[in-house]
């Protein structure tokens, strides 16, 4: 990641991320890293290398109100007929 993303993160990010400890295993550090993030709706990826990249805030993937697995498989939000029978389109956060 770059360091002008880095002064972007909420500081809760970024405290995850310098929790890196290059004294561990990077491969198991950057899964580690990957959990905690998504423990707050946030998410990376990460290379054999043990670079932490594209950490971003995770967009949800199913409907706030009935749980519907609403990205088909380009990741584009379908719309379904939700819990009250009414054709819905869930507003893609994180755009
Ligand atoms: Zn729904």
């Amino acid at each position: 990641m770059t360091a002008e993303e880095y002064d972007n993160f909420p500081q809760e990010i970024k405290n995850i991320v310098n929790s890196y400890d290059d004294n561990e295993s990077l491969y198991k550090e950057c899964a580690r890293i990957k959990l905690e993030l998504e423990s707050i709706g946030w998410t990376c990826d990460y290379d054999l290398s043990g670079e932490v990249y594209d950490v971003k805030p995770e967009s949800y993937t199913t409907c706030d109100r009935c749980s519907y697995d609403i990205k088909d498989e380009d990741g584009d939000i379908l719309e379904h007929y939700c819990i009250d029978d009414e054709l819905y389109i869930p507003n893609q956060i994180n755009k």
